[in-house]
């Protein structure tokens, strides 16, 4: 159907009905990924994206070392793996820091943990392992000694030349600390992608504000805000645009002149008071989807100037959901992060399943680790205006189209912790 056929103000307009993959797909397909950069202090590299591969120009450690606090000790070959009392006299003490002198064959030089092991030393005992005698010039030891025990190797750990973090890896704390322990102080990461919000109905109002009858609070407004700036997006927020033509032009032409995404919530339905499809379509190309899941059946997607656009659902458990099955990948994904997309795992369902539904559902559940494995209960209302479902929730548990079940199966999940 071309656009010009379309009746906006008709409720039984023919959209695509697409499967959840079919959606994400076609959006995934549709990413435009960010490609300025800027360098950054470690410290300001916290969640970026790397956009080069980092190498080591070092070895780590760059000096074989003790592992222990001890002795390090040159043994003689007869000394190896004996039983018995063996004595070694102390001939050095090494701080670490410090690098100590060489060791004759027979002697011992007091270690602590990270320090060089002399020349000459070939194993190293732990002080609890060995006494040292009253006058303090030697050491006794009564296990056998092997060779190189407590010594971490040149290299052990990051050999010079290997690829330490891999260009498109999101930086966590662990990313960071590895990137300094090769001396690398600064990272060139990907640009932040900004992101343009409004909130589309004239019965929102903020919280502070006095609510009256036939009104409620604009709670998408802080879910989508705090979606976007947990997943490390700069966001420029327009708040609540009426439900008018004219105001939700307005508002898409100003976020698409210097945004990368523009995302809004409501309005995507084709009701009469529903304007950001027509608006988008004015000024832009506009995909709107009735997706076959629940909760969140409309979606629409498409591009205003240079920015990505994207419309959830309005009912705030749709709005989170859908969030999180398509505009988190594909943010992702336009982010410049290699790994962007949602990761499940398997739980056992704690309930049945009797009538099979056309559209695949995501239920919120709650998982009962009491015992193993661990099973899924399920939320008592799973309405998608019942925002306390998200709040009581674990994960989402994904029950594929027209299916019935016994408690005891086994399906996809979506924790809520790996999301969020
Ligand atoms: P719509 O998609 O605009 O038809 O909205 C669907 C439902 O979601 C309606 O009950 C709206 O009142 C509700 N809704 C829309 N936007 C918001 C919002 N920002 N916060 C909370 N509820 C909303
Ligand atoms: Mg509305």
């Amino acid at each position: 159907m071309s656009k010009q056929e379309i009746d906006y103000s008709c409720d039984q307009v023919q959209q695509p009905m697409l499967s959840t993959d079919e959606a994400l797909k076609f959006l995934l397909n549709s990413v435009s990924t960010v490609t300025k950069t800027q360098t950054k202090s470690l410290d300001e590299s916290l969640y970026r994206v790397l956009a080069q591969d980092i190498y080591s120009t070092i070895n780590v450690p760059g000096f074989d070392n003790s592992a222990m606090d001890g002795y390090a000790i040159a043994l003689k070959p007869e000394q190896i793996n004996v039983s018995g009392v063996l004595n070694f006299k102390i001939t050095g003490r090494i701080p670490a820091g410090s690098t100590g002198s060489a060791l004759a064959s027979g002697c011992a030089a007091r270690i602590f943990t990270g320090a060089p092991i002399p020349q000459g030393a070939n194993t190293v005992i732990m002080q609890e392992e060995c006494k040292v005698s009253d006058n303090g010039n030697s050491i006794e030891t009564w296990r056998p000694l092997s060779l190189n025990d407590n010594i971490r190797p040149l290299g052990n750990d990051i050999q010079t030349g290997t690829i330490i973090l891999k260009k498109g890896k999101q930086l966590k704390p662990q990313d960071i600390a590895l990137a300094a322990s090769v001396g690398v102080a600064e990272l060139e990461v990907f640009k932040k992608i900004k992101v343009g919000v409004f909130f589309t109905g004239n019965e929102l109002i903020e919280p502070g504000d006095p609510l009256n009858n036939g009104e409620i609070f604009n709670s998408n407004r802080y879910a989508l805000v705090a979606l976007l700036t947990q997943l490390g997006c700069e966001v420029v927020n327009l708040g609540n645009i009426k439900d008018d033509l004219g105001a939700t032009c307005n508002a898409l032409e100003v976020l698409a002149s210097d945004c990368d995404l523009i995302m809004t919530t409501g309005g995507v339905s084709v009701g009469e008071e529903d304007h950001v499809k027509p608006a988008v379509e004015k000024l832009g190309q506009l995909n709107l989807w009735r997706i076959k899941m629940k909760p969140g059946k409309p979606l629409a997607f498409g591009r205003v100037g240079n920015s990505a656009f994207i419309g959830l659902p309005g009912n705030p458990v749709s709005t989170m959901v859908t969030f999180l099955l398509f505009a988190r990948p594909f943010i992702k994904k336009m982010q410049g992060i290699s790994h962007y997309k949602n990761q499940t795992t398997q739980v056992q369902t704690n309930f049945d399943w009797h009538r099979p539904r056309p559209r695949r559902e995501f239920i919120r559940v709650r998982l009962d680790h009491t015992a193993i494995p661990a099973s899924a209960n399920l939320y008592p209302k799973q309405g998608s205006d019942v925002l306390s479902s998200m709040v009581w929730a674990d994960g989402l548990v994904e029950i594929p189209e027209n299916s019935t079940f016994s408690k005891g199966k086994v399906l996809n999940y979506y924790s809520l912790n790996g999301l969020l």
